[in-house]
């Protein structure tokens, strides 16, 4: 069954601050995948870094963006698993079967298919979707229609509607994953650093669980945020005691169980690491081009026996745990406070200049709109 629209419509950034709508021929799909009639796109990087600077990662350029997304499923090939009208999740990039991530049940985006050093630049990740589907369009999230590897779509419940839906990925996904590789349990206390939508999302995915969130944050709008989610305790960064202030906070004093940095430069890393107690958990969640972080493998690893992680994306196997955490009325309630503003994908220019502007949580554009 083919859509009824006549052509896609993709999202653009020809230059810095400039965005256009183009037209491009409907995708084609080979056996294995799914077309999508796509209904959000958040924003991810696309605000930030590539609105403003210009930068692109490997997998995206400025006439193919977006990674995230939520849609309806509108042509599948014989033999799928999937049919006409099924409302999904889309995790990005593409699946290959064989290799260590897809046999183990991890994230996607550490699939041989999605790896520029395996695949090459140009025929990985979403590039080599529209590459192996022979298809003139549809590779990304930010346009009308898309493919997905049927691998890496999720059906989603009836019951939960396609806004919440779309925290699945670079927000609450990114963060519930990561706690479930850290197992992240009630009781547990976690120091969150530099917190943009991830950590927003690590908020979410610890509060959830019944841990005591403390937040290092300096943004009053992104601190009022947490708050109204829940979060009681936020500390200054750049207050002279601000370690005392967190150790006071946790077991008898001994620091936190576990930390997360969302901002991926060393300001926040460095305090994150000295607030964690013996034999805790440090999760790098966030990264910023260019940024780097000095560590000794004796006073940062070996001496406090810490244990270092951090992942993009959302591991296969956490994905049915995501979905059921999604279904409850307060994580709900949550990711409504974290998506603070949806813009007609026409209107793209104002959504990415939100995300520059850093008042805002989750950004969300509306694809069809
Ligand atoms: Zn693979
Ligand atoms: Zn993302």
């Amino acid at each position: 069954m083919a859509p009824s629209d006549p052509v896609n419509v993709a999202l653009t950034i020809p230059k810095p601050g400039i965005f256009e709508l183009v037209e491009r021929p409907l995708p084609i799909i080979e056996a294995g995948y799914a077309l999508v009639k796509t209904e959000i796109a958040p924003i991810c990087l696309e605000g930030s870094r590539i609105w403003a600077e210009h930068d692109f990662e490997f997998h995206d350029d400025p006439y193919h963006l977006g990674h995230e997304g939520v849609g309806t499923v509108v042509a599948v090939k014989p033999g799928s698993n999937f049919r006409v009208g099924d409302r999904v999740i889309v995790f990005q990039g593409d699946h290959c079967g064989h290799c260590h991530a897809c046999t183990s049940g991890l994230s996607p985006t550490y699939c041989d298919a999605n790896d520029p050093d395996v695949m090459g630049v140009d025929k990985a990740a979403m590039r080599g979707i529209e590459l192996r589907n022979g298809s003139p369009s549809g590779g990304f999230a930010m346009e009308r229609y898309r493919i997905a590897p049927e691998a890496n779509l999720a059906r989603i419940p009836e019951t939960l509607d396609f806004r919440h839906a779309a925290s699945a990925n670079c927000s609450f996904g990114v963060g519930f994953s990561n706690q479930e590789l850290m197992d992240v349990k009630a009781g547990d206390t976690v120091l969150i650093g530099g917190v943009g939508f991830i950590a927003l999302g690590h908020v979410i995915s610890a509060l959830y669980r019944n841990a005591r969130v403390i937040a290092l944050a300096r943004n009053p709008y992104r601190i009022d945020l947490m708050k109204r989610m829940g979060v009681e305790y936020v500390i200054d960064p750049e207050d002279d005691d601000w370690a005392e202030q967190v150790r006071a906070l946790t077991y008898n004093g001994q620091g936190v169980d576990v930390a997360v940095d969302g901002s991926g430069v060393a300001f926040y890393q460095q305090r994150l690491m000295a607030a964690v107690r013996k034999y805790g958990q440090i999760n790098f969640s966030g990264h910023t081009p260019g940024s780097s972080l000095h560590i000794s493998p004796l006073q940062h690893v070996l001496d406090p026996a810490h244990r270092i992680s951090g992942q993009h994306d959302v591991r296969v196997r956490d994905r049915e745990r995501l979905i059921r955490a999604l279904m409850s009325p307060e994580v709900q309630r949550m990711v409504d406070i974290m998506v603070t503003h949806e813009y007609p994908m026409s209107k793209a220019g104002e959504a990415f200049a939100k995300q520059v502007s850093k008042e805002c949580g989750k950004i969300y554009l509306l694809t069809q709109q």
